[in-house]
This record gives structure tokens, C-alpha cells and sequence, in this order.
């Protein structure tokens, strides 16, 4: 698969991803859309963008690039990816455009390609569409066959409609929770606050300003966390919920004002899901295996994939899974549409919690638990590519799986490392039982990567 990683620019299966004022530039973001309008042949695509301070700039130089393939492009405005993805299937578009580099930083920014099912572009295609890329020859609409932009703005609401027709509005209101939410200025901040208040819950929300200027880091782990933390505390919320700056992944802080880490999203979903709608589940690999446990519960079977929604959603897809997604905080409801939704995983939760009238901690409770540690090793790909190849080395003949990076389970638990697609470093993920075997598994892996005497 080709990456080409440049200081501050990835170009790879998850779109281009840069830093502006530096590597992203205008005429860069012109060629990707140019790209992309050839390769759908001028058909109609859907453009939304988060807050970034530079998505005027992106948007601008996206549109020409769509416009000169002679692509009608129908703008949306600010919105969470999955609107967009929403909007592509239900406007019948070929496909669609998103602007937004979700958890990075403000000075990041990326576009991500969607395809007409509301599906990101997978591996073949993006490498497909990066070959018209390098290729530089892209369709070229005369001054009649030009593109027009139709402004649009009823997404948001269509969204909030398709999320209150899937969910129970009715239960979620007489239990009457008390919700605090951050959507760190976000895209989040333009839907989230409007549709906790229509599920009838008392809204204490904070960053919802669409400024694009984060208040901390916009992932959404617990080290991000403490100023919701401190708010459901302070406020005596039922629940707290984090979005990341796309607003396609939730984070859920505890009444008590706790992070319940971010894997535990998807397990309260499919918690939820299963109850009312048994069938095939689908997670990445690195998921937690309180997923793969709960699942069994149900009798249903829990499917593995590499890691990437494109990966989950296609899976889905084939399976007929009735929910699914990543255990960082990414839910997909194919009831809904296919791509990672925090709204809908904030229906599903708020919903859930109503029907079985318990707190998050007693939900909590109920479910399988695990201890997780996540880490990265920031690195060159070189160096990335020889830790991997160190560790298949050193773990051969173990219960390892090269699904997706190199996946070992252990008596105790399982580890996980992987080079990011979009990040010059390597994921680490440790999960067991206990936080002691946890850590026990975590230093032992540490010891062997030290071991290689790679450095960074
Ligand atoms: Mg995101």
C-alpha cells in the first residue's frame, strides 16, 4: 500500500492530511479534489467541514478543484463527518467530501473521500483515486459543464430526525437526565447541545463555541477529559460526553465524574443494539475483548477486522452486523448509516440508561471488564517497519495474529502494536483482566522494543 509520508503531509488510504501554513496548501487541496472529481466522473458530491480556522481556505480551493470537473457540489456547511456521510446516501450524491483532520491539533487539517454507500473510499479505491493524483490528467469541464454549489441546510436536522426515528425519544425524556457534554469547539458544537435538549435532557454544555479554536487536545482519551470530569462533578450530572473535533467519536465520563475509557463506548452500544436486535457484530482488532464477551452473552458473534472505519464498515456491510466500530469511541448503526456516529452512540447510551433505569457506574457493573493501556512511540516509518518486523520475529510460534500489525494473546491478556496510517509513530494497545497483568504485559513489551536498540 503506498504512504508517503513527508514532514507534516500524509498522503495515504485515509486521505491527505497536512499542517497549513506549511505542507497543506491551497493548490494541494485543488489537485486531491480535482482527483476526486475525475475519478466520480463529475457526479455530484457532498462537502461539510468542522470549525478549523482553516476550513474557509480548504473549502474554497475543494470547491474549485470539483467545480472545474464540472461537479455540482451540494455544501453543508459545518457539520460532524457523519452527517456527511448521512447526506451522501440520502441526497443519492456519488459521493462526498469532509474536511476535517478529527483529533489532531487545530493546525491539522485533511480531507477524508466518501463514497456513494456513505463509506469511506477503502484501500483500492483511495489508491486509485491517489493514481489520478500523480497522474496530474483530471476531467476539465468547458465554461458550460462547470459545477454549481447548492447550499444546503438542513443537514444537521435531517440528522437529528434519522437519530430521534432510530432511537426512543419518549423513554430517553421521562427519565429525565441530567447531561454534560464537551464538544470541544468543535463540530459537535453545532448539533449536540440541539439534540440532547430534544431527547428531553437538562444540557450543561461547555466548548461549543464553532471557533475551531480547541480548548485542550480534541481526542477524546481520558487525559483530554478533565475539564468534563470536573463539570459532571460540580454539576451533579448523570453522564458526561466528549467528542473529538469531527464529532464521530464519544468518550462517557461516569456520574461520578470518572472517564469509563473510550473502549467502553461500543460495548454499552452493543449492549444496547443486541437487546432489541440480535445479530453479527463487527470491531477492529485492537477493540476490547469486553466487547468480544458481551457479545457472546447475547449468543451473537463478534468479527475482527483491521483497524480503520473503512475496514468495520465494508465488514458490516457483508455481514449484515446490526452494530459495530472501533474501540476508540466509534459506533456505527447500520440502522442509521454506516459510518462512525457520536449522535447516534449518545442516543444509544442515553436510551440504554433509561430502558434499565442504572446509573453508568451500575451499567458499568454489569458489564465485562478489562483493563486497557494505550501508548505510541513516535518514529519515522523505517524504524516503525523495523520494530514490526523485530516483534513478528521474537513472538513467532506465540498465538499471534498479523491480521493488521501484530496482534499476541497471552495467558494473562493480549497486546497490540501497529503502525498509524495517518501518524509518523506506532499504536501500542496492552489489555488483561487486571491492571497489575496489564502492566506486567506492558513492561514486558517495552523491555523487548527497547531491547531492538532501534531508537526513535
Ligand atoms: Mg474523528
Amino acid at each position: 500500500m503506498r504512504s508517503i509520508p513527508i514532514r507534516n503531509l500524509k498522503i495515504g488510504i485515509s486521505g491527505v492530511r497536512g499542517v497549513v501554513g506549511d505542507t497543506l496548501t491551497p493548490g494541494l487541496l485543488t489537485r486531491f479534489a480535482q482527483s476526486f472529481g475525475t475519478y466520480i466522473n463529475g457526479a455530484m458530491v457532498v462537502l461539510g467541514t468542522d470549525t478549523r480556522s482553516s476550513n474557509e481556505m480548504a473549502k474554497e480551493a475543494v470547491l474549485a478543484g470539483l467545480l472545474s470537473c464540472g461537479c455540482p457540489v451540494v455544501d453543508i456547511g459545518i457539520c460532524p463527518v457523519p452527517t456527511v456521510q448521512l447526506m451522501v446516501t440520502r441526497l443519492r450524491a456519488r459521493g462526498g467530501i469532509a474536511i476535517t483532520a478529527s483529533h489532531n491539533p487545530a493546525e491539522w487539517n485533511a480531507l477524508k473521500f466518501i463514497r456513494d454507500d456513505g463509506i469511506f473510499l477503502n484501500a483500492f479505491q483511495a489508491q486509485e483515486l491517489l493514481d489520478i493524483y500523480h497522474q496530474g490528467e483530471f476531467r476539465r469541464a468547458g465554461y458550460r459543464e462547470l459545477g454549481r454549489v447548492i447550499r444546503d441546510d438542513s443537514a444537521l436536522d435531517l440528522h437529528i430526525s434519522e437519530i430521534m426515528k432510530w432511537a426512543d425519544p419518549e423513554t430517553i425524556r421521562k427519565r429525565r437526565l441530567r447531561v454534560a457534554v464537551d464538544c470541544c469547539n468543535g463540530a459537535g458544537s453545532v448539533i449536540t447541545p440541539k439534540l440532547l435538549d430534544l431527547l428531553g435532557c437538562e444540557v450543561i454544555a461547555i466548548n461549543t463555541d464553532p471557533t475551531g479554536i480547541f480548548p485542550h487536545h480534541p481526542e477524546p482519551v481520558p487525559e483530554n477529559l478533565e475539564q468534563l470530569c470536573d463539570l459532571v462533578r460540580r454539576s451533579g450530572a448523570d453522564i458526561g460526553f466528549a467528542q473529538d473535533a469531527d464529532a464521530d467519536r464519544l468518550a462517557i465520563v461516569s456520574e461520578e465524574g470518572k472517564p469509563i475509557g473510550e473502549e467502553y463506548t461500543l460495548v454499552i452500544a452493543a449492549d444496547f443494539v443486541l437487546r432489541r436486535d440480535p445479530g453479527p457484530v463487527v470491531a477492529n482488532v485492537a477493540t476490547t475483548k469486553a466487547l468480544e464477551d458481551l457479545v457472546a452473552r447475547f449468543g451473537s458473534k463478534l468479527i475482527r477486522t483491521p483497524v480503520g472505519e473503512v475496514n468495520v464498515a465494508e465488514r458490516m456491510k457483508r455481514e449484515r452486523a446490526v452494530v459495530g466500530g472501533e474501540g476508540n469511541g466509534g459506533v456505527i448503526v447500520p440502522r442509521v448509516h454506516m459510518g462512525r456516529d457520536s449522535l447516534v452512540a449518545i442516543a444509544a447510551t442515553l436510551q440504554h440508561l433509561s430502558e434499565m433505569g442504572k446509573t453508568v457506574s451500575e451499567l458499568m457493573d454489569s458489564l465485562p471488564r478489562y483493563f486497557m493501556m494505550k501508548g505510541k512511540i513516535e518514529c519515522g516509518p523505517d524504524t516503525a517497519r523495523a520494530i514490526m518486523l523485530e516483534l513478528e520475529r521474537s513472538y513467532r510460534g506465540e498465538r499471534i495474529d498479523l491480521m493488521d500489525g501484530i496482534k499476541v494473546e497471552k495467558d494473562t491478556g493480549w497486546f497490540h502494536v501497529r503502525a498509524s496510517q495517518t501518524e509518523p509513530l506506532i499504536r501500542i494497545s496492552v489489555e488483561a483482566r487486571t491492571e497489575e497483568d496489564a502492566r506486567t504485559l506492558w513492561e514486558e513489551l517495552m523491555r523487548r522494543i527497547e531491547g531492538m536498540g532501534l531508537g526513535g
